[in-house]
């Protein structure tokens, strides 16, 4: 398969995460990644930037080593309503959004509370993506889900970091299977991030087409093979906020 794009990364802007826009970006390079996601932790997990901080990526630069960035944040859900750690202005200025339950932020609830969290995040039209929506410690109703995803064009995300066997994350196979199976049934769209913390897992993408390949999922569903087929998807979600 083809893969262009990675949509999820961090950088030292994450606090815990290792290296500059510059490091991840030269790497992607290398990798033949021509659109890169940098797509930093919001304001409420523990050590990150301030809201200001997102602010001022409206002034930095979009092409790095040769690579397209799209620079925004990897947001916090806050409660069942879907509220979200970054203001509506500011997330209309950046690139690229994902909405994602972390634990320091939100504790799991029951699956109908986990799931109604995803579903009103949805709504918000500057959500682009839902990260990682494979957490066990989160159990969702994944029909819904999917279901709530195509109706609002947004992405859900296969995420390489939860299928490594180091993940803090639980039961992300079953779960991305679930998922992925009724994404055929549907013929709903997703993205593979890899979440790389470090340059060494820009681009990482392994067990994501591991599983893939083991669920014939079609590549015409998966939307990091064209970097122009992706932002034309983000554009379309876009214009729905206008
Ligand atoms: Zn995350
Ligand atoms: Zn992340």
């Amino acid at each position: 398969m083809n893969f262009e794009l990675d949509t999820h990364t961090h950088t030292l802007a994450s606090g815990h995460a290792r290296n500059t826009i510059r490091e991840m970006a030269a790497t992607a390079a290398e990798r033949g990644i021509r659109l890169l996601g940098i797509t930093e932790h919001g304001p409420k997990s523990p050590g990150v930037c301030k809201e200001y901080y997102f602010n001022s990526l409206k002034m930095a630069g979009r092409n790095v080593c040769g690579v397209e960035l799209l620079l925004g944040a990897e947001l916090n859900i806050l409660d069942a309503s879907g509220r979200v750690d970054l203001s509506e202005q500011t997330l209309r200025e950046l690139d690229l959004n994902i909405a994602s339950l972390h634990t320091p932020c939100i504790a799991p609830g029951s699956r109908q509370e986990n799931t109604q969290a995803y579903l009103c995040a949805m709504q918000n039209p500057y959500v682009d993506i839902i990260g990682h929506p494979d957490d066990g410690r989160y159990p969702v109703d994944y029909e819904a889900i999917v279901q709530a995803a195509k109706d609002c064009g947004v992405l859900l995300e296969l995420n390489e970091s939860s299928l490594r066997p180091d993940s803090s994350r639980k039961d992300a196979w079953d779960n991305d299977k679930e998922m992925l199976k009724l994404c055929i049934r549907y013929q709903v769209p997703i993205a593979i991030g890899s979440d790389a913390h470090c340059r060494d897992d820009v681009g990482n993408n392994s067990y994501a087409l591991a599983l893939l390949r083991e669920l014939r999922f079609p590549e015409t569903l998966v939307l990091n093979g064209s970097a122009e087929r992706f932002k034309e998807h983000l554009r379309a979600r876009r214009s729905r906020a206008e």
